[in-house]
């Protein structure tokens, strides 16, 4: 009884912590070794302490003989499950369904393992994704509440920025077969209402009723993806994918009524400009990866110090996310990692980072811009 009633007091006191430290958290996953990683392969840059007090949130890489550490919310073990990692966030899509507004990033640089955590692999069950596994538990916990006098309705967007251009995912998809892009022509304008509700005109919304309407989406939606990574080069690693599920929630009984945004963004690769070796359309993509990336970075840095000025505007995701990001809504940010010894410095920039994101606390700005 007294390990448990310890236990009780130690998970508390967790959580407390949490959320002292606001409504930003950052966990760390580190990818296994693959068959195809580079030369060296075997030698062990990334290892996590067993000191009590960083286990399970601290990462250590070993760069030229130094040692750096890292302290995160959580530090995911490259032999962690996609189950266990889904447990973690759990609390975050009942948040959503409660009304608040989320985003779950991944980041980290391409081959670092954001696809797999949000997506994962979709024809294998135990390595479906945070996406699928989200959307399970959404419309169980609907069937649950529908008991209690709750009516839902679900919407679902996805869409990729790309060179800071918005491609609807899901667009009525006439021309898939011969290579073009759906929705050439469309711009796509994005706007906010009063009740912090965002419209990107144009994009194709979708009401789900279960989670395997869902599945049919997210397949037309990588169908989608995948014309424009044969034809523009890896576009896939070069946009920022956006998955949105709009949660609509009615009590008849009690007359309340809850409004809830999930967000699920798997962001383009953050590898550094130099490495890439970039010109001409490479390097137009690249310069509009930096800058979005570093927007993000910008928004989250100008909320944690509650500034005046909150430059969403400065980039497309941010624009789009702006009424998820800050206020009263939860963010929190995978920085996925490999153990890939060439990918050290890569991984320590990543690391850095998340560092620096995981050490805010997002407030209410005063002005929003
Ligand atoms: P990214 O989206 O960051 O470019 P991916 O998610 O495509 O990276 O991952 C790169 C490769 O590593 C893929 O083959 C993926 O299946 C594999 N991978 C990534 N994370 C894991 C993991 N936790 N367990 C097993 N395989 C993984």
């Amino acid at each position: 009884l007294k390990i448990t009633e310890g236990e009780k007091l130690r998970k508390k006191l967790h959580n407390t912590i949490l959320e002292l430290k606001g409504n930003i958290r950052v966990f760390c996953r580190v990818r296994p070794f693959l068959s195809d990683d580079g030369v060296g392969a075997d030698t062990k840059v990334i290892s996590f302490p067993t000191a009590t007090e960083t286990m399970g949130r601290g990462i250590d890489v070993t760069q030229n003989g130094q040692k750096l550490s890292f302290t995160f919310d959580k530090a995911f073990m490259p032999d962690t499950s996609q189950q266990e990692v889904f447990v973690e966030i759990s609390q975050l899509v009942q948040s959503a369904l409660d009304g608040y507004k989320v985003c779950i990033f991944a980041y980290g640089q391409t081959g670092s393992g954001k696809t797999y955590t949000m997506m994962g692999k979709p024809e294998s069950p135990d390595q479906r994704g945070l996406i699928p596994r989200t959307l399970e538990q959404v419309f169980e916990t609907r069937q649950i509440l529908q008991a209690q006098g709750w009516k839902y309705e679900m919407q679902v967007s996805m869409l990729e920025i790309y060179n800071e251009t918005i491609r609807d995912l899901l667009a009525p998809n006439k021309s898939i077969s011969d290579g073009s892009r759906p929705e050439n022509g469309k711009q796509y304008t994005i706007k906010h209402d009063v009740n912090g509700n965002t419209h990107v005109s144009d994009l194709t919304v979708m009401d789900v009723r279960s989670s395997k309407e869902v599945s049919y989406l997210l397949d037309r939606a990588a169908q989608s993806r995948s014309v424009g990574k044969t034809q523009m080069n890896e576009q896939s690693s070069r946009s920022h994918f956006v998955f949105t599920l709009r949660i609509i929630g009615f009590n008849e009984s009690t007359d309340q009524q809850v409004q809830g945004v999930l967000n699920l963004i798997d962001l383009a690769g953050s590898e550094r400009l130099s490495k890439s070796g970039a010109t001409g359309d490479r390097l137009k993509e690249t310069q509009a990866i930096n800058k979005s990336l570093s927007s993000l970075s910008d928004v989250i840095f100008a909320l944690a110090k509650k500034e005046e000025h909150v430059p969403y505007r400065n980039s497309k995701l941010t624009y789009l996310l702006q009424p998820c990001l800050g206020g009263d809504s939860k963010t929190l940010m995978f920085v996925n990692v490999s153990p890939d010894p060439p990918s050290v410095g890569e991984s320590l920039c990543s690391l850095r980072f998340a560092a620096r994101v995981n050490a805010c606390e997002i407030g209410v700005p005063r002005r929003q811009t």
